[in-house]
């Protein structure tokens, strides 16, 4: 299978606003090959989703899929925590998004397109995402905790939006030091520590 080069920050397809896809042309076979290069991209890499922007294409069309073996190495109270929970592989296409509890939830994400970095991202808790899936069929999905985050993110990219632009700036850290110096701590006291967390005035 065909693993498919990931663009990293300073493209500027990560910046465009992606194209639209009509039902007819996402049963077409190049598409169906794209989805399935993505899949195997995004399970190669490895990470929880994919946006076609990713991959140098300005489509409106992301893969997700949070495996049961990626919960697995997981703190049982950090998974309560992120409320994340296994998401079978889908596709969204054309997605609209709609916030139905803004929280926010502060937690520490990364991105494929800006390796070796991870900051800590306010996120909406729950949404409601209006796609249509990969074989051009509406679909309604419903999430919270982790998925809901994962949809925020590629949603994000679908429209030229990068974490990097909603991120609390003081919490930017190597991938590295947050492994190995922030490990065992909760995004909370991490927050508290880079002193992101906004002091009464
Ligand atoms: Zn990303």
């Amino acid at each position: 299978m065909k693993i498919l080069p990931i663009v990293q920050l300073g493209d500027p397809v990560l910046r465009r606003r992606a194209r639209q896809i009509a039902p007819r042309e996402l049963r077409e076979p190049v598409t169906q090959e794209l989805i399935e290069a993505m899949r195997e991209t995004m399970r190669d890499a490895p990470g929880v989703g994919l946006a076609a922007p990713q991959v140098g294409l300005s489509l409106q069309l992301a893969v997700i899929e949070d495996a049961p073996a990626n919960l697995e190495s997981l703190d049982p109270e950090e998974r309560k925590a992120r409320e994340r929970e296994a998401v079978p592989f889908h596709v969204i296409v054309n997605p609209v998004l709609h916030v139905e509890d803004a929280g926010p939830a502060y937690f520490f994400e990364g991105c494929l397109s800006f390796t070796g970095f991870v900051a800590s991202v306010p996120r909406a808790r729950a949404v409601r995402v209006e796609c249509l899936d990969e074989r051009g069929e509406s679909r309604v999905i419903r999430a919270h905790g982790w998925y809901a985050r994962i949809l925020q993110h590629e949603i994000d990219h679908l429209n030229g939006i990068v974490y990097v632009d909603r991120m609390e700036t003081r919490t930017l850290m190597s991938s590295e030091a947050y492994g190995s110096a922030w490990g065992d701590r909760s995004t909370e006291q991490i927050r508290a520590a880079l002193e992101s967390v906004r002091r009464a005035e």
